[in-house]
């Protein structure tokens, strides 16, 4: 047993305390604390300029801007998605009393296989949910041709996707909306917070006024929106986090390739490769346990927990397996192989900005197959 602190999977990136009081200072003057205030529009103008798109709308938090999300595009019956994510994914469905239908992951980059869509479309589908999931982009050209020939919404669960770029631009312009989630685990945060990635001024408009209960001006109220704001003192912790973003980031990539370098050869273990994005932010460092490797996957993690280094097991359980969806017909294990097998496989081994490099040799000395027993 390691003496030494706890290493968890993730840590929030902080900026010095006391650069936070001048925003803090400013909100106790003007006395606006939330309700679309000075922080709240300037964030949205400085994530528009920072990600590279036309418009965003706060929120906050990233589940109710997928709930928020599938309401402004009216999305009824079913809707594809993934059962290889975070559960709030198809939390949001259940929200909106749509029916969510597991398909597969491809086996490489773990997003949702764009071959596998079409034999799940059925007369009540209205849309397909995709994950980037840890970040690396899903294939978006092919899952949008599937998506205009059959005249569905497509709504990108990005909540891994910050900052992440192809060759084109901003992965965040794809499909017909983007959702983000700025949570304390996130490669950028606002403690709590989210936001939807709109393709015109129109259907923001739409979007504000549902997280704001549907109110249209002050006597209006046109749908039965709900309270979504993100608060003034999330949105100046976002515009602080934004100056740092850059630097958090590139120390992410340090310890990526750190962590690639030392694993490099080990007998059982593989990194997951990227899906061709030209810019990474490096979110996640997931590993797959192979069964050449001499112990399990359970086995290696709680070796790891034992010392002290407490990585997670993203994803497993599948969230087909969680009781509210084991029921549905698309949950059935013999639908989703490919998700079935990277659910027993996979760890997260930890990864943020102020992991030290000696914590990596740490980690990967543990994981090196010399170091059983
Ligand atoms: C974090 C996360 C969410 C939820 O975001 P919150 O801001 O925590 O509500 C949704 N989907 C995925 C894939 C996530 O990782």
């Amino acid at each position: 047993m390691s003496s030494k602190k706890n290493i968890y999977v993730t840590q929030p990136y902080l900026p010095p305390l006391e650069e936070f009081i001048p925003y803090l200072e400013q909100i106790w003057n003007n006395k606006i604390l939330t309700n679309g205030g000075p922080f709240h529009q300037q964030l949205e103008t400085a994530l528009c300029e920072y990600l590279g798109v036309d418009h965003i709308a706060l929120f906050t938090n990233g589940t109710i801007a997928l709930v928020t999300a599938l309401q402004a595009l009216r999305i009824t019956g079913e809707v594809i998605t993934t059962p290889y994510s975070f559960v709030a994914t198809s939390h949001s469905l259940l929200w909106n009393g749509i029916k969510p239908v597991f398909v597969d992951i491809d086996p490489n980059t773990f997003n949702l296989d764009p071959a596998k869509i079409e034999a799940a479309i059925t007369p009540q589908t209205t849309a397909i949910m995709p994950v980037h999931c840890y970040g690396h982009p899903c294939d978006v050209e092919a899952i949008q041709r599937i998506a205009d020939n059959y005249n569905l919404k497509l709504i990108y669960d990005a909540a891994h996707a910050f900052g992440v770029q192809d060759a084109q631009g901003s992965i965040l312009r794809h499909g017909d909306l983007s959702v983000l989630s700025f949570h304390a685990t996130k490669v950028f945060n606002t403690f709590e917070g989210g936001a939807i990635i709109c393709p015109d001024a129109k259907t923001k408009v739409r979007i504000d006024q549902l997280k704001n209960f549907g109110h249209v001006g002050e006597v209006n109220v046109v749908a039965p929106g709900i309270n979504g704001k993100m608060s003034e003192f999330n949105a100046a912790l976002g515009l602080l986090q934004l100056k740092y973003i850059d630097q958090a980031i590139a120390r992410r990539k340090g310890i990526y390739e750190a962590y690639r370098e030392r694993l490099e050869g080990t007998i059982g273990i593989r990194c997951l490769g990227d899906a061709g994005e030209k810019v990474a932010n490096y979110a996640y460092f997931p590993i797959l346990v192979d069964p050449d490797y001499p112990i399990s996957r359970d086995d290696l993690y709680q070796k790891l927990k034992d010392h002290g280094i407490h990585p997670r097991r993203y994803f497993y359980p599948l969230i087909s397996d969680f009781p509210m969806y084991r029921g549905l017909p698309s949950a059935h294990r013999e639908n989703l192989p490919c998700a079935t097998a990277a659910a027993q496989r996979v760890l997260c081994l930890p990864i943020y900005p102020n992991l030290e490099i000696s914590a990596v040799d740490e980690i990967t000395n543990l994981i090196g197959t010399n170091s059983h027993g």
